[in-house]
């Protein structure tokens, strides 16, 4: 398949068509500091056309909601849906719905501190309320920053019973039973689109990418598209589309439109 055909089957019938997209690294560049994460200019207009077209849009991030709709500026799109924390909580209408702060997550507040401390104050973490993340990318060697505190963040998450997820020089402690693919699962029972698009770029979105596999075995119109890069390189089996950053899925929501 290639990304004509892909834009193609999804304009076939858009206005039936469920598009969800990752956030960091999809819609927004990789930047060392995730505060200063923005979508690159016009998606917000790019996403507001898909959804006028009556498209459902949505967002499946390792973010909370808020967040992202705060650095995204896309709460503005109609009907948007958000899936935040790998769809632990959903966003939509201004409604939020989130699960209550497990007693394990303050246990981890207070020891992961302690692990982390290596004096490099180049790695640091995250606070997501219902996942913890430990930064490395603003390290010079992200990947040899974030390697001696591994073993040792593993297992604290194993004692306190989160899952740990690698992702683009970040290492990730998250509740249980959470994922992207679930998220995209629960956005298809509820939409109950005529095609599904999803785009991602990282190790996060391999399950969605998989279950967009599984869905088009079973005869749905299903599609992954995945950004190129040198770190992921398993997204070039898992997508059925690769393309160049968030500037080119830009290209191909404003081209699923025109
Ligand atoms: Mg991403």
């Amino acid at each position: 398949m290639d990304l004509s055909e892909l834009t193609a089957a999804v304009r076939a019938d858009l206005s039936h068509a469920l598009v969800a997209l990752d956030f960091d690294g999809t819609l927004a560049p990789i930047v060392p500091d995730p505060a200063d994460s923005r979508p690159v200019d016009g998606t917000v207009g790019a996403l507001s056309a898909l959804a006028g077209r009556g498209a459902q849009v949505a967002i499946i991030t390792g973010r909370d909601a808020h967040t992202v709709l705060e650095l995204s500026g896309l709460a503005v799109v109609p009907g948007l849906i958000v899936e935040g924390l790998y769809g632990a909580e959903s966003w939509r209408d201004g409604e939020l719905t989130s699960p209550p702060t497990p007693e394990a997550i303050e246990q981890l507040r207070q020891r992961l501190p302690g692990i982390v401390a290596t004096g490099d104050k180049n790695v640091w973490i995250e606070d997501k309320r219902l996942s913890l993340v430990v930064h490395g990318r603003l390290a010079r060697d992200p990947d040899a920053a974030l390697a001696p505190l591994r073993a040792p963040v593993l297992a604290l998450a194993a004692e306190l019973g989160f899952e740990v997820h690698d992702g683009r020089g970040v290492i990730e402690l998250r509740l249980p039973g959470f994922d992207k693919a679930g998220a995209l699962r629960r956005l298809v029972d509820l939409v109950r689109p005529s095609s599904v698009l999803f785009a991602g770029d990282d190790v996060g979105d391999l399950p969605a990418f998989a279950a967009v596999r599984s869905m088009r075995s079973s005869g749905a119109a299903a599609y992954g598209v995945g950004v190129r890069s040198s770190e992921v390189p398993e997204l070039a089996d898992s997508a059925d589309v690769l393309v160049d950053g968030p500037g080119g899925v830009l290209e191909l929501l404003t081209a699923l439109v025109g």
